[in-house]
């Protein structure tokens, strides 16, 4: 029945120029567990993914992998175990994301653009219906660090109880994951389609050009990193590039630099 109803709203959607979410809009959402140190929780997030439409699951550096305790713990959601791609770093995760949402407890000590995690995930929904976006977790006991966080554009938090804000790893991927879904099913809204984003790894090049242009000049000292570099990532990731706009930004850097 729910499968009819989308049907008819994708019809009437495309009669209206309006874009709609379908269960193929989650696919292009990647979840990322960063250094997670339980099996058993990465076997969670699985099934808590899989009930909810998610498939695409990355490890970045997980402590034990592959582990029977994460196969248990998936139950139906093996498969997404059997699937995961690991990774050696989180940029290396997110290379080919539009952009990436942070989830953590702490949502008072962030500098980033920060929300709960309903209005986060209408944000990734309308960006995944044609590019990739990804959802990272942190680590069960230290979350994420400043450095793995400058490489996300928003930061999403669950709205917990203040005296004890912090969820199981596997219980916060449930909640995001509801969400994501929640988002997916709620009725289609007249937004225009979404620019296309650059990739992250896009993104890094231009930053790294920047970087090294500044270096040859003098403004910036390799030996006396200050917080430029860091400053310079979370403006970028804040800024939400377009690609043609990180063209011009390469192709400007690039005429500067042969001009000396
Ligand atoms: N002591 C850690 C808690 C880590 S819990 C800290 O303070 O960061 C493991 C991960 O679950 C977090 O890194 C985050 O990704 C997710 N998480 C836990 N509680 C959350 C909440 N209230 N909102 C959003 N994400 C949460």
């Amino acid at each position: 029945m729910a499968k009819i109803r989308r049907v008819a709203d994708d019809e009437a959607g495309a009669k209206l120029g309006i874009v709609v979410n379908n269960e193929d809009t989650l696919k292009n959402i990647r979840v990322v567990l960063t250094r997670p140190s339980h099996p058993g929780n990465i076997g969670a997030a699985a099934r808590a993914m899989k009930t909810m439409g998610l498939d695409d699951l990355a490890l970045v550096q997980p402590r034990a992998f592959p582990h029977p305790e994460a196969d248990t713990r998936a139950r139906g959601g093996l498969d997404i175990v059997r699937a995961a791609h690991l990774y050696d770093s989180l940029e290396d995760a997110l290379a080919d994301c539009a952009y990436a949402i942070a989830t953590s407890a702490r949502h008072r000590e962030m500098r980033h653009e920060t929300m709960d995690v309903r209005t986060a995930a209408h944000a990734a929904l309308a960006t995944a219906r044609s590019q990739r976006v990804a959802i990272v977790f942190g680590n069960e006991s230290t979350g994420l660090t400043a450095e793995e966080a400058q490489l996300c554009r928003l930061w999403a938090h669950i709205p917990a109880d203040d005296g004890y804000s912090s969820l199981n790893l596997a219980s916060a991927v449930q909640v995001c994951a509801y969400e994501l879904r929640m988002a997916m099913l709620a009725p289609a809204s007249a937004e225009a389609e979404a620019p296309q984003l650059a990739s992250v790894a896009q993104v890094a090049q231009l930053h790294r050009q920047l970087v090294a242009l500044m270096s040859r000049v003098g403004y910036h000292d390799p030996q006396r990193p200050r917080q430029l570099l860091p400053r310079m990532r979370r403006l970028f990731a804040r800024a939400q590039l377009e690609v043609d706009e990180v063209n011009i930004l390469r192709g400007f850097l690039k005429a500067l630099d042969r001009e000396r």
